[in-house]
């Protein structure tokens, strides 16, 4: 699929043909307004101490060097999105690694480090996800949530919606109401989601003013906090002007959050989701009603607990919950602070739960919360065995999904598809 196909496919083709110039007039003939752009983007998030994930389609570091190579350098994380603009969900097998593979060696003739992939138009498969982790990629971000955050009764039109949803349906996104936005391993290999809507449904699908694009970021932002999960916002540079204010506007948001909010590059937050994939929490009985829990010692593991006493051992956090303040501490609990599955419930079930941070066990009796059923479990299972958790007031003890007792995390990412007007026109010529 390339672009022309795209939009007819995703906006039918009078809005196509409605907004395919105003979309190009967005790109400049030569590299330097979206240069300004990208360094716009990368100035923002460094104004609040992170900086943007940039996946860049490959083709285009070899046409312009010297701007990746100097976003590189002043610190914004490059990943790859595609070779060329395709849909590579079209792409067998070996024909995709052809082409990752021309992409990385894009990016290692410059020098440019590289760790993720974001396939364009989010369009992926196992063979995609098969491939980067074969050729050394560590993370993916190309899941995504679509939260409910665009009520359809504030001046936005139907045909706007029906745009809106079209793309949905094109990215294959999952409503964040049936899906959590969190890390996980999708064929073996960790991907990020990223979160909808982005700057091209506000702007080219949803035709927002710019009150209510600052607004929608917001809100999403917010229910990512109540949650504690991630906010992987996507925002195109050459839709920077439009959405600045969103995006000031949201990051400002961040600061006066508490617990406060992490704010990571994608590499960042696959760093930590690997390293802290290893950990496991120890909850030992020491005597009736006592027990001693032992943390890794990792200065930035937090582990949190509810509905026990811990005394000093523990300090005011999140909602209900108490955070540690040391990896090794005592507390009383009429039960252990833990969860037990059914002996035969599904080893995908136990391994959400252990990534979760909690401690699980099959069966036994000694648990504060038993999880019944779940002989089978898929990822849009997840949420919902969240909420049975949260409805619960079984005293409990985790393992933090964040680092250094965040309540949630977010990471500004945008795809770099064009630099120039003439990029833009070739796009359709390249599968
Ligand atoms: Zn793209």
């Amino acid at each position: 699929m390339n672009l022309i196909a795209y939009l007819l496919k995703s906006r039918g083709l009078v809005n196509s043909m409605q907004r395919l110039p105003t979309i190009a007039t967005r790109f400049g003939v030569s590299t330097a307004k979206m240069d300004r752009a990208l360094n716009g983007y990368v100035d923002i998030a460094n104004a609040y101490g992170t900086t943007p994930t940039l996946a860049v389609t490959a083709n285009l570091i070899e046409r312009h060097p010297s701007v990746f190579e100097r976003l590189s350098q002043r610190g914004a994380e490059l990943a790859i999105h595609g070779w060329v603009h395709t849909d590579y969900r079209a792409l067998d097998a070996d024909e995709q690694r052809a082409h990752i593979e021309r992409g990385l060696a894009a990016f290692a003739q410059r020098g440019i480090p590289v760790e993720g992939f974001r396939c364009p138009y989010v369009r992926w498969n196992e063979d995609s996800v098969t491939t980067a982790k074969e050729l050394g990629l560590q993370y993916g971000s190309n899941r995504t949530v679509a939260w409910d955050v665009v009520p359809a009764d504030d001046g936005i039109s139907p045909r706007a919606l029906e745009a809106y949803r079209k793309g949905l349906s094109l990215y294959g996104s999952a409503e964040a109401a049936s899906m959590v936005s969190l890390p996980s391993f999708v064929n073996g290999l960790l991907d990020l989601p990223a979160s909808l809507p982005d700057d091209e449904a506000l702007v080219d699908r949803l035709r927002t003013t710019p009150q209510r694009r600052e607004q929608i970021w917001r809100d999403i932002l917010d229910e990512v906090h109540a949650l504690g999960e991630m906010f992987v916002l996507i925002l195109h540079h050459e839709r920077l002007a439009l959405c600045r204010s969103a995006l000031e506007a949201v990051l400002t948001h961040t600061q006066d959050r508490q617990p406060h909010v992490w704010l990571a590059s994608l590499a960042e937050i696959s760093a930590w989701w690997h390293r802290r994939a290893g950990y496991r929490l120890q909850i030992d009985l020491t005597a009736e009603g006592t027990y001693r829990v032992i943390a890794p010692d990792d200065p930035d593991v937090a582990v949190v607990a509810r509905g026990v006493d811990g005394g000093a051992a523990l300090r005011p956090w999140f909602g209900d919950y108490q955070m540690a303040r040391s990896s090794h501490f005592s507390i009383r609990a009429p039960k252990r602070p833990a969860i037990s599955v059914d002996e035969d419930a599904s080893p995908t079930l136990l391994q959400f739960l252990v990534a979760e941070g909690y401690v699980v066990q099959r069966g036994g009796s000694d648990c504060s919360l038993h999880l019944g059923g779940w002989r089978t479990f898929e990822d849009t299972d997840k949420r919902a065995v969240l909420a049975v958790i949260d409805a619960s007031d079984a005293p409990l003890v985790r393992i933090w999904r964040w680092p250094q007792g965040a309540r949630c995390a977010m990471s500004l990412t945008g795809d770099v598809d064009s630099m120039t007007l003439v990029d833009f026109i070739r796009r359709p010529l390249e599968v």
